[in-house]
Formats: structure tokens, C-alpha cells, sequence
């Protein structure tokens, strides 16, 4: 009990020995609301609540297993639910798949997976893409279901031209998805929302079950999920959520912050907590984020202050090129490695997009410092994995069109794409699963005797493998690699994907697989495992127990906190981005985005831009970003790393507008989870349950010693 609530301020201990009823803990960044929730759990089982009437549930799985962890040490092994949104949704959308249409093995649609559905999709609805990509149309189906929005709904509305087309192609886009027996990651959401709205017995049975819920970072639910944990505390508004309106960084994916400002309004017997203390940075590093969040409108203000000592002033450097920018940061760290006698893993650098982190990772390796880039979808990006994956889908759930697309000429086996076009074809006029139609194929008009044939053996071998569906995992990836030939297959190809080594990844593969067969020696189905690891998400691949520094885009960032922080290419176009600077609420989000990252900072914080940046072999000149003048800059070191121009008075020098060729896929505006780095070698990667071991581990006189040739006067 003591532990429960030692070393909490009287306003902390009040939020967490309120048990019952709904409650709205509200402060700003490092007040320890995350850490309220922990112990308020604690304090719940400590209190005699049963452990599985609680749920917890959070927006990474990184904070997820955060909060396990301490918990865990309050409360040793008590079965409370701990996860992200769509892993709560995942598992209850197994036990009611049918009610929705779906069957209980559905599979779930990674990014890509759905992309490639959308492109079929569009394609079906005769949808022109002149005026808008397949990405823009996704982007605006995927906004509808964030807002509940069904595909009929969608046609009685007055739209903007995109989305006419969207609507269009919505209600194809989810009769495939039905008929593929699968979902996309919004649908999680969007099923399990609609599921509790139409079935009021359903709904009371798990507002039972789940008696107690607690929402982490509650800006940032959009409304499916606030739907759901609405409809989850109804007969028992135990409801709790935590969150600071001024970090609502996720508008763009459609999170709403009403409702957080509703709250209060929602359950009108709420207990409100404010926190006022920050007891993460420095005076410093608070004043640079209060004054910057100063500027928007849209708020309700607060005081951000600490007890801390004043710190160190907050750097803003100018460089004069992304490498200059890359070498200054490897060597600052170096430097502070070697004098202050700190570890590589006091150190994150956080940038807008992945597609920025190139010439970082370049500077860090030259200078031995190992890094890591959190990015864990990457790993099962990899071609060799996701064509393995593709066939484990394809056994768990033989409706994934998706799947088979990618596996039925992987390896190739002389089926060539018109053959698999006519096979598509037949399945959409007979309304039928991919498969189905292959294995119809002689009934095909048009195929080819020898394609004919070809699909037959294909269908033969799925069959092989649809028995050793029952295997265990490893033996199941096992026997799938020798039956497909697929270590000659990736030999042969290896030379023009450019990749040094596939099989190791294919040998990570099974080392998750054993690990996983480990884990879950009773339950341990295929189906369960291809869940874990579509619901993989970027955080996951933070491994706090290794000493390295962490390199993560903002959004990722949210929740973290880390001794010493660059926030790099604070620059015009990129933070504000170029393609959320329309309206002021975009431009607001933007603010919120870059104050999240200052505020990760415990003792020391460095945000830099460019004058000249290389984007994709071009360099153009850079305006810094206008949010630095909304710094208290007179407190701030400011360091320009050649010239010695006041360069925020010379942004009239610069070109102001940028050539459309900067534009980037849709997917890279916000996304933290799609943007990857073309990167020379691959990038470090841990995911989830991975062990990296090519990570150089030096003892710290010989980093030093690696480190110094290297060093050059700034
Ligand atoms: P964010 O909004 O960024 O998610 P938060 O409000 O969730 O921040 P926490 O992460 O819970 O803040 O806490 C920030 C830091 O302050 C953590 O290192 C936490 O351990 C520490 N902390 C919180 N409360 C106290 C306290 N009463 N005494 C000492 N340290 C505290
Ligand atoms: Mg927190």
C-alpha cells in the first residue's frame, strides 16, 4: 500500500485512490498522468476490485507494456487487461466475428495489404484516378470509418469532389474486405464499435465484464473509440482517461479533441484532477514549450512549472546542409559520451518524417554510436517475410485475396499476370474468393492449357500446406521454406533486390515463431500469432534494455521522455508540414506536434534546421520552420555552424516556395507508421521478440577511441 502512494503529490494521491465512477485527470506534459494510472490500477486491486474487470487501454503497444512493467511491480501478476485500442478490439472481434459477417480466423490487412486492396477496389468501382490516387481516396474511406461513417451514409452526404469518389469506392472496397474474410486496421474500431450499438445485450455483457476502464493520452481517440469505451460505461461509468488537449497530435487519423472537452459534459458526476507540476524538464526546456504552445488559439491555458533547477539553455542550431546537420548531432553525442559521461541511450532524436533519418543513421554509424530506428513494421516489411507471412495467411484464412496475389507466382512457377488477372476477374463476377476461382480455374475461359496447369500444382501444394496448418509454427514456416524451394528462390533474386543476406531474416522469422510456440504452448494458433504481429506497431521496436540512441519520428515520440533531445529539420514545409498548412487547425496540430517533442526533454533539448537540405538528389534552399520565432529565442543559445548572418532575419534570401517534387507519398504526412528510409544498409530494427546482435556494442574507451579520428571542430 505504502508503495502505492509514495513519492505521489497530494493532488496525484487523490486521482489514485479514486476507485469508483467517472474521472478526467487533465494536465500537461511530465505531470505524471501515465504514472497516476499505473498506480491507481494498483491501488484498484489493492482496494479488492477483481483484476479482470479492469482494462487498460492505450495507443501504442510500447505504453501498454510500459504500464505492464509497473504494474507489475505494485501489483505482481494480476490478469488486468493491458493493451492498445485495436488489440482490445482484435481479440473481442474473434469472438464475434460472425455477428459482423466475418468469420473467426479474419485476418487483419496490414498497410500494404490494404493498399492493395484499395487499388483493386478503385479499379472495380471504374473510380478515375486522374483527380485523386488510390492513397487520397484510402485516406478519405479511412476518415470516414473514424467517424462511423458506413458506406451508405457516405452517399447521402453533401461531399467535396474526393470525397464523392471515396464513396464511390467505399462500399466495394468493404464487400471485398467481407469477402476476403478480413479487416482493416480502422475496421477493427469501426466493428466492434457498431457491434456494441446495435446489440444492447452484447454491450451490457462486457460493460459488466470490463467494470473499470482507463484511457491513457484520451486527446487523441477519435470517435469509434470514443464510441466504444462510451458504450463500455454505461451501467458502470467507471470510466477514467488522462490527457492534455495541448499533445493532441493525431487530428489527421481523425481523433477529436472534443472528447476530451466533453468529458465533463458526458458524465456530468465526473471527478476532475488537475495536475500543475511537470517533473520532467528543466525551467528551460518548459519555458521554450509554454511560449510556443502560447500561440495557439484553440486552448485552454495553463501553467507549465517545475521545481527543478534551471538546466541548461535550450540550442538552436543552424546548419548549413542535412550532412552538416547528421555530423554536428554524431559528434555532439560523441562528445557528450566521452565528457558528461553519458550512454548512447540518454539520447532520441525525433524528426518529422523517417524519410529524414538517412544521413543520421550514416553520421552515427561512421562514429561507432549505436542507434536504433523505431520503425518495427519495417521487419515484416522486408520482402522475404512478408511473402513467408503471405502464405501463413493464406492457410489461416483461404479467402485473403491479398495474399494469394503475392504468393501465387512466389516463387516463381510460370503464372504469369494475366493469368492471375483473368483468375481475379472470374472471382469478382462470381462474387467468390481468389482461391475459389483458381481452383476453378479449367472452368476459366481464355487460361491457357499450361496456365491452367500451373494454377492446379499451385493448388496442390496449398493444399500440402493447409494441413500442417494444425503444426506447430516453427514446424509449419519449416516445412512451407523446403516445399517452396525458398532459400534457392531468394539466392537467385538476392543479387538484384540488393539484399546481403535474406535468409537471416527468413532464420528471425523462425526464431519469433519459436519463441512465439514458446509463449503459447496451449493457445498458440497460427491465427493468433499473424494477430500479434499485424497489430505490431512502430514504438514496439524500442528496446529500453539496450544502450543505444533512439532516432523516431514525433509522433511516435508522444508519451516518452529522455535526458537529452534534437529535434532535427525544424524547418518550413516539414513542421508545419507542407500539406497541413491549409487551415488553422492543421497549422495548430503542427505547433502541438513540435511542443510534444520539446517536451519529451528532461535536461537538454537542441532543435535545428537547415539552409540547404537534399531531397531525393536535389538540393534546394530551406526557410526555418516560423514556429522558431515563436521561442523565447532571447534565452536560447543560438549557434549558426558557419557565416555569422542573423539567419532569422535573412529568410527573404531563400526561395519561398518550394517545386511540388517535394511532395511525398500521402501515407509520409503524420504517419508514423508507414514512412521508411531508403537506407543504403538496413536499418537496425528490433521488433517486438527480436534479438539484433549486429549492433557494434563497444566498451566506452574503445567508442572513444573509434569516436575521436572522426571528430572535427564545430
Ligand atoms: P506525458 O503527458 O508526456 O505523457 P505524463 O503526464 O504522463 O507525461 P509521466 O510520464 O507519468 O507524465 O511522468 C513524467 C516523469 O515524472 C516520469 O519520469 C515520472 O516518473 C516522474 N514523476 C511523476 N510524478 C512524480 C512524483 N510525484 N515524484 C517524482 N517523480 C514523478
Ligand atoms: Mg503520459
Amino acid at each position: 500500500m505504502d508503495a502505492i502512494f509514495k513519492n505521489l503529490t497530494e493532488a496525484q494521491q487523490e486521482a489514485v485512490a479514486h476507485v469508483d465512477g467517472p474521472m478526467l485527470i487533465l494536465a500537461g506534459p511530465g505531470s505524471g498522468k501515465t504514472r497516476v494510472v499505473t498506480h491507481r490500477i494498483a491501488n484498484m486491486i489493492h482496494q479488492g476490485v477483481p483484476p479482470w474487470q479492469i482494462a487498460a487501454l492505450t495507443f501504442t503497444n510500447k505504453a501498454a507494456d510500459e504500464m505492464r512493467m509497473r504494474v507489475e511491480s505494485l501489483a505482481p501478476n494480476q490478469p488486468v487487461w493491458m493493451g492498445t485500442f485495436h488489440r482490445f478490439c482484435a481479440q473481442l472481434l474473434r469472438r464475434y466475428a460472425t455477428m459482423v459477417g466475418l468469420q473467426e480466423n479474419y485476418s487483419i490487412y496490414d498497410t500494404s495489404d490494404s493498399k492493395q486492396a484499395m487499388k483493386r477496389a478503385v479499379l472495380a468501382a471504374g473510380v478515375s484516378t486522374t483527380h485523386a490516387s488510390p492513397e487520397q481516396i484510402a485516406s478519405a474511406i479511412s476518415h470516414a470509418k473514424n467517424r462511423l461513417t458506413t458506406p451508405e451514409m457516405m452517399q447521402g452526404l453533401a461531399l467535396r469532389p474526393l470525397d464523392a469518389l471515396a464513396a464511390k469506392v467505399y462500399p466495394i472496397y468493404q464487400q471485398q474486405l467481407l469477402t476476403a474474410n478480413a479487416v482493416d486496421f480502422d475496421d477493427l474500431l469501426l466493428h466492434i464499435a457498431n457491434l456494441l450499438r446495435e446489440n444492447p445485450e452484447i454491450r451490457g455483457e462486457l460493460d459488466s465484464k470490463y467494470r473499470y476502464i482507463l484511457v491513457d493520452e484520451y486527446q487523441d481517440t477519435n470517435l469509434a473509440q470514443y464510441a466504444i469505451v462510451r458504450a463500455l460505461s454505461i451501467d458502470h461509468p467507471n470510466l477514467a482517461v488522462t490527457g492534455d488537449p495541448d499533445q493532441s497530435i493525431y487530428g489527421w487519423r481523425g481523433a477529436d479533441l472534443n472528447n476530451i472537452l466533453d468529458f465533463e459534459k458526458d458524465y456530468p458526476s465526473v471527478k476532475t484532477v488537475r495536475l500543475e507540476k511537470n517533473y520532467r524538464s528543466t525551467p528551460n526546456i518548459l519555458r521554450a514549450a509554454d511560449q510556443l504552445i502560447r500561440y495557439n488559439r484553440r486552448r485552454k491555458a495553463k501553467e507549465l512549472f517545475t521545481d527543478h533547477p534551471e538546466g541548461e539553455a535550450v540550442i538552436l542550431r543552424m546548419f548549413e546542409d542535412g550532412y552538416q546537420e547528421a555530423d554536428g548531432i554524431a559528434d555532439e553525442i560523441s562528445r557528450a559520451i566521452i565528457s558528461d559521461g553519458l550512454k548512447p541511450s540518454d539520447f532520441a532524436i525525433f524528426c518529422r518524417m523517417n524519410a529524414l533519418t538517412r544521413s543520421l543513421e550514416h553520421a552515427l554509424r561512421s562514429r561507432s554510436l549505436p542507434y536504433q530506428i523505431v520503425n518495427g513494421v519495417e521487419f515484416y516489411q522486408r520482402r522475404e517475410i512478408k511473402d513467408l507471412l503471405a502464405y501463413l495467411h493464406l492457410v489461416n484464412n483461404p479467402n485473403h485475396d491479398v495474399a494469394l496475389m503475392r504468393v501465387i507466382n512466389t516463387p516463381t512457377r510460370g503464372i504469369g499476370n494475366r493469368t492471375v488477372e483473368r483468375i481475379r476477374e472470374f472471382a469478382d463476377y462470381n462474387a467468390i474468393p481468389m482461391l475459389e476461382a483458381a481452383r476453378r480455374a479449367d472452368q476459366i475461359e481464355g487460361l491457357a492449357k499450361r496456365a491452367v496447369t500451373m494454377v492446379n500444382k499451385f493448388i496442390k501444394l496449398y493444399d500440402r500446406l493447409a494441413i500442417k496448418a494444425t503444426a506447430s509454427l516453427e514446424d509449419l514456416i519449416r516445412y512451407l521454406v523446403e516445399e517452396i524451394d525458398y532459400e534457392a528462390y531468394l539466392e537467385k533474386t538476392a543479387v538484384e533486390q540488393q539484399d546481403a543476406n535474406p535468409m537471416s531474416n527468413v532464420d528471425e522469422l523462425i526464431t519469433a515463431a519459436v519463441e512465439f510456440d514458446r509463449q503459447h504452448p496451449d493457445d498458440g494458433s497460427l491465427e493468433a500469432f499473424l494477430e500479434q504481429v499485424a497489430l505490431v506497431a512502430d514504438t514496439d521496436a524500442i528496446d529500453g534494455g539496450t544502450d543505444r540512441v533512439t532516432i523516431m519520428t514525433l509522433h511516435a515520440a508522444k508519451g516518452l521522455e529522455y535526458p537529452r533531445v534534437f529535434v532535427i529539420a525544424v524547418e518550413d514545409d516539414l513542421i508545419p508540414h507542407k500539406r497541413s498548412k491549409e487551415t488553422e487547425e492543421q497549422f495548430e496540430e503542427e505547433r502541438r506536434l513540435l511542443f510534444v517533442g520539446i517536451t519529451r526533454a528532461k535536461e537538454w533539448l537542441q532543435l535545428s534546421c537547415c539552409k540547404r537540405r537534399a531531397v531525393r538528389g536535389d538540393v534546394r534552399p530551406v526557410i526555418p520552420s516560423p514556429f522558431l520565432n515563436e521561442l523565447p529565442l532571447d534565452e536560447m543559445k543560438r549557434i549558426e555552424s558557419t557565416g555569422n548572418r542573423d539567419w532569422f532575419d535573412s529568410e527573404d534570401d531563400y526561395d519561398q516556395s518550394y517545386p511540388d517534387s517535394w511532395d511525398l507519398p500521402d501515407e509520409d504526412v503524420g504517419s508514423d507508421q508507414v514512412c521508411k528510409t531508403p537506407s543504403d544498409e538496413p536499418a537496425i530494427v528490433a521488433p517486438a521478440g527480436f534479438e539484433i546482435d549486429e549492433v557494434s556494442q563497444l566498451p566506452p574507451e574503445e567508442l572513444a577511441a573509434a569516436m575521436k579520428p572522426k571528430k572535427k571542430a564545430s
